[in-house]
């Protein structure tokens, strides 16, 4: 299958070839169209395979960047890897007119709040300052209906259990999840079996 039957919008194609991609890898081709489709989707995949780029396109797909709202998060463990995603969603999401904010740790409160009120489509964040973002109530949470959680074995293991399980209560129970894990030590099983509904599971 190629990015061309994904039934994608032509600027979203526009962003992935712009972008140097020619064709989907193993997991791009399983996981997009169900991302797409607001499926509740587990992808067990290791870095280097293409996870990020795979819920980026999903996720742009399901913006609608006439509604000035927050209605995506993607969760990352470190800074680090929230700005790399944060990049990758922008360039991606090139031809589409649709604002991405990155919310981490180490960067002045008052920068996020101005974005944020001015209004985002899309936030990618570290658990710590989303969260403070929430409680500011100027991340708001009621237009977010596709959360992604990525590297979620590495989240658990930095100790952020509760934050997760915090952001879970505060978003929308009807959200769709997209969880991407290199491993599943039960932690993560746990999550996937409290906050995802009849989950595709895909393995690459
Ligand atoms: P990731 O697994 O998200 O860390 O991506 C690993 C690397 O593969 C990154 O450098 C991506 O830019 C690259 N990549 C992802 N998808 C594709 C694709 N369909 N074609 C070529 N390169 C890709």
């Amino acid at each position: 299958e190629s990015f061309d039957d994904m039934g994608l919008k032509e600027n979203i194609l526009h962003g992935i070839v712009s972008y140097g991609f020619e064709y989907p890898s193993k997991i791009q081709q399983k996981a997009i169209v169900p991302i797409v489709k607001g499926r509740d989707v587990i992808a067990q995949a290791q870095s280097g395979t293409g996870k990020t780029a795979t819920f980026a396109i999903g996720t742009l797909e399901r913006i609608d960047p006439k509604l000035n709202k927050t209605q995506a998060l993607i969760l990352s463990p470190t800074r680090e890897l929230a700005k790399q995603t944060m990049d990758v969603v922008e360039n991606l999401g090139e031809f589409l007119g649709i604002k991405v904010h990155c919310c981490i740790g180490g960067v002045p409160i008052e920068v996020d709040m101005k974005k944020l009120r001015e209004g985002v489509h899309i936030v990618v964040g570290t658990p710590g300052r989303v969260i403070h973002m929430m409680e500011e109530h100027v991340l708001k949470t009621k237009d977010i209906k596709t959360f992604v959680l990525d590297e979620a074995d590495e989240m658990l293991s930095r100790g952020f259990k509760e934050k997760i399980y915090e952001i879970f209560q505060i978003l929308e129970s009807e959200v769709q999840v997209v969880l991407s894990s290199a491993t599943m030590p039960s932690g993560v099983h746990k999550v996937t079996s409290k906050f995802m509904r009849d989950p595709i599971k895909i393995l690459v």
